[in-house]
């Protein structure tokens, strides 16, 4: 354990697998306690039993304003407050333009953006009387290049981004920082689910000519969350082996 995060308190979503379990780990081996949350309770109990002390399992629906207000509200009389959030859940439903439904666009655009707003608003109201705090929300290379077959998915991970910087400007002075993570093509059971030729195909793309680790995204949230990024606020970090640079 590194102690860069000793004493820190943070809540992340969409943590039960993937990426988001990958950033409670991290955040928890350098010293935070941690509440991991996802739309299977049962799942988020699991997966914080396995990080160990320190770590509470919530279900929570980031598309619902009584969950996310409910998690915020659990979390932080559990930690005894709030320093860090990490908006992680997320989904796909791609589809070409020809074939996506009303309902595939509405329902990854609701996650996202929805889901990401309702964390900002229910975590600032804590930090700001802190007077400290740093949210971390996860954005997409697809929403920076834009992806065929991920028209949905592209527009709410480039909304994503105008979103972190309009809160990280309203919340600058109150001592809350708002950063946004890019990555590109990593290895988890949401890309498990592309084709192993349309993943070769993609990976082939890639400068560093490998898909990324959940750990490689999850080293650049804890990052954002530490003092080690303490003047930055507004940004947008890729980590994507140069993919889309
Ligand atoms: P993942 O393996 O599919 O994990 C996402 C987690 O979020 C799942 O546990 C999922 O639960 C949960 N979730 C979905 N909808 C939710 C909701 N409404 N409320 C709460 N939790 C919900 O995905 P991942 O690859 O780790 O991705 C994590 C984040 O990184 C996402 O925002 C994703 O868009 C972004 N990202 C991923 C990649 C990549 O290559 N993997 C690249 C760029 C960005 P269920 O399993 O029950 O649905």
């Amino acid at each position: 354990m590194s102690g860069l995060l000793e004493g820190r308190r943070a809540v992340v979503t969409g943590a039960a697998q993937g990426i988001g379990l990958e950033i409670a780990r991290s955040l928890h081996e350098h010293g935070a306690s941690v509440v991991l949350a996802d739309l299977d309770e049962a799942r988020a109990v699991e997966a914080a039993a396995g990080i160990g002390e320190r770590a509470l399992g919530l279900g929570c629906d980031v598309t619902s304003e009584d969950d996310v207000q409910r998690l915020v509200d659990r979390a932080t009389e559990y930690l005894g407050g709030l320093d860090v959030l990490v908006n992680n859940a997320g989904i796909t439903r791609d589809a070409s333009l020809k074939k996506m439904t009303l309902e595939d666009f509405d329902a990854v655009v609701t996650v996202h953006l929805r889901g990401t707003w309702l964390g900002i608003r229910a975590a600032s109201a804590v930090m700001r009387e802190q007077k400290s705090g740093s949210i971390i929300n996860l954005s997409s290379m697809s929403g920076k290049v834009g992806n065929p077959g991920q028209t949905n998915y592209s527009a709410a991970k480039a909304g994503v981004v105008g979103m972190t910087k309009a809160a990280a400007k309203e919340l600058a002075h109150h001592g809350v920082r708002v950063n946004a993570i890019q990555p590109g093509l990593i290895k988890t059971p949401m890309t498990a689910a592309m084709s192993p030729e349309a993943f070769a195909a993609t990976e082939a793309t890639i400068p560093m000519r490998r898909a990324g680790e959940p750990a490689e995204v999850a080293a650049v949230v804890a990052f954002l969350a530490s003092d080690l990024s303490s003047y930055m606020t507004g940004t947008v970090l890729e980590v994507s082996g140069g993919r889309g640079m």
